[in-house]
């Protein structure tokens, strides 16, 4: 059951092969079995899910479903779910059950999804590896001495091992399709916007969007259906409507053509990698597609606006942990500043206080317009470059990462080598734009991303090529050696 699609077994459901009792149960034992050696998970939901799974056995009985009914999925902890713990990956939120849940929580509840459980994190979603938790490293099921990438690491490990058929995620800068490329799955960072931020812990809100992490791109546009959609809680998000995702992935082939930056094959890519990202290329041309050489003249900036971007917005947003509303308090403090010096330092790890510090000083009078107002220009730079560039192609294509996963504590010492994993992730949400990221091959039995960049509000197009490149290649099925049974 648990090799089985999201697309697949809502037909199962659907069918009354399968209860969907009988897969969370499944489902539960399998992560009780095979997370101990992954880490994947914060908070396993068993008694919640039991309830979800018979309502949606009911609801499967009188046939109101959606393709979600009864699927076992996960949240990533950054997600409020009410009456469970929301920790965001950190100590300063350990003792955080949140009053009520995340929109994105709610519309998967609605629709009748089963919640096992929320998964592990970067604290505050700040990593490319997943190393910074508080609950500790998640491992990589194709090599666990090796890391799955971050921040949604705990989503893309699990879903890769099959512990849950999919998961919610978030991407700042690259954390949904970096882990999604590392762990041999398929991810996708929406149009900002494109899904709410309504109860999803903020870290740097004019980058910040939920997704999906699954196995297929299939799978994406059945969950995406279900998280998309304008809601009046987050004033950033679109009242643009919902196209059908399915239906729309699902329609004939039309050629498209895909720009292929230069920029996107430097120095810093592994060779194989290239490689491989090229032979997926060609799989489109096959197809039909046309392969357009591009230039984006700014991109190679990215890395550093983000840097200063993200710190500067998440330094804002964490000054709301403070030790006196909710979450974890200092004892013994003698005053007020001394409650939140003690609470702060004693709450957050060394990478948040790395960014809070970071940000703090690039907001601060003196350095203000020499960083934070430079950034943001550059950043318009970016944006400007991808709008260009889509006047002549559909879609931009390249890596998700330069290399596949690296060994667990190979770049902790080395912040700057650890930010720069995210040099082909980090355009799009700099310019609010949707990516997709779906295996493309293996290095050594390590896998690696293919990644596809549209313009504003074209999720369409991303599944669609997503779905039609599935079809002719078949690196989504392949499972990692001792998670088959
Ligand atoms: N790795 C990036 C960072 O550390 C992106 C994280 C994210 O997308 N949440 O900020």
């Amino acid at each position: 059951m648990h090799d089985a699609t999201i697309a697949h077994l809502a037909q199962s459901l659907k069918d009354r092969k399968v209860s969907s009792k009988e897969l969370t149960k499944h489902f539960l034992d399998r992560i009780s079995r095979l997370d101990t050696g992954l880490n994947s998970f914060i908070t396993v939901c068993e008694e919640e899910a039991l309830a979800q799974a018979d309502s949606a056995d009911e609801r499967l009985a009188t046939g109101d479903v959606t393709p979600l009914t009864g699927i076992p999925i996960a949240h990533k902890d950054i997600f409020c779910t009410e009456g469970v713990k929301t920790s965001c990956g950190s100590r300063i939120l350990d003792n955080f059950i949140s009053p009520y849940d995340a929109t994105v929580v709610a519309k998967l509840k609605a629709a009748g999804a089963v919640m096992l459980g929320k998964t592990n994190m970067d604290e505050f979603a700040m990593g490319s590896s997943n190393e910074t938790s508080f609950y500790g490293v998640v491992h990589n099921p194709w090599d666990t001495t090796r890391v799955p990438g971050g921040s949604s690491g705990g989503s893309a490990a699990a879903v890769a091992a099959q512990l849950v058929s999919g998961a919610t995620g978030t991407d700042t800068g690259g954390s949904i399709r970096q882990p999604a490329a590392l762990t041999g799955i398929t991810g996708l960072k929406p149009t900002y916007g494109r899904v709410s931020r309504y109860g999803m812990v903020a870290f740097a809100s004019s980058l910040d969007q939920a997704g999906t992490l699954t196995r297929t791109a299939e799978d994406s546009a059945l969950m995406l259906q279900v998280m998309a959609g304008a809601d009046e809680r987050d004033s950033t998000s679109l009242p643009a409507t919902v196209p059908d995702f399915s239906k729309a992935q699902k329609s004939a082939w039309e050629n498209i053509t895909i720009g292929v930056p230069d920029n996107f094959f430097d120095d810093s890519l592994d060779t194989k990698n290239a490689q491989l990202v090229k032979e997926a290329l060609s799989v489109f041309e096959k197809l039909g597609a046309r392969i357009k050489d591009i230039h984006l003249k700014h991109i190679h900036l990215s890395v550093p606006v983000y840097y200063v971007v993200a710190p500067a917005e998440a330094s804002s947003n964490l000054s709301r942990f403070d030790g006196v509303r909710f979450g974890h308090r200092a004892e013994h403090a003698e005053n007020l500043t001394e409650l939140y010096m003690k609470t702060r330092g004693e709450g957050f790890g060394s990478e948040v206080k790395r960014r809070i510090l970071t940000g703090t000083y690039v907001l601060s009078a003196g350095y203000y317009d020499a960083y934070y107002l430079q950034a943001q220009k550059v950043r318009q730079l970016i944006s400007q470059d991808f709008a260009e560039a889509f006047k002549t192609v559909d879609v931009i294509a390249g890596p998700t990462t330069p290399t596949p996963a690296f060994r667990i504590g190979q770049k902790t010492d080395d912040p700057i080598q650890m930010y720069l994993n995210d040099m082909y992730t980090i355009g799009a949400p700099l310019a609010g734009l949707p990516a997709l990221s779906m295996p493309c091959g293996f290095i050594n039995n390590l896998p690696v991303g293919l990644q596809l960049i549209g313009p504003h509000l074209s999720e369409e197009k991303l599944f669609k090529a997503g779905y039609y490149y599935q079809q002719e290649t078949d690196w989504h099925n392949f499972v990692p050696s001792g998670y088959e049974a």
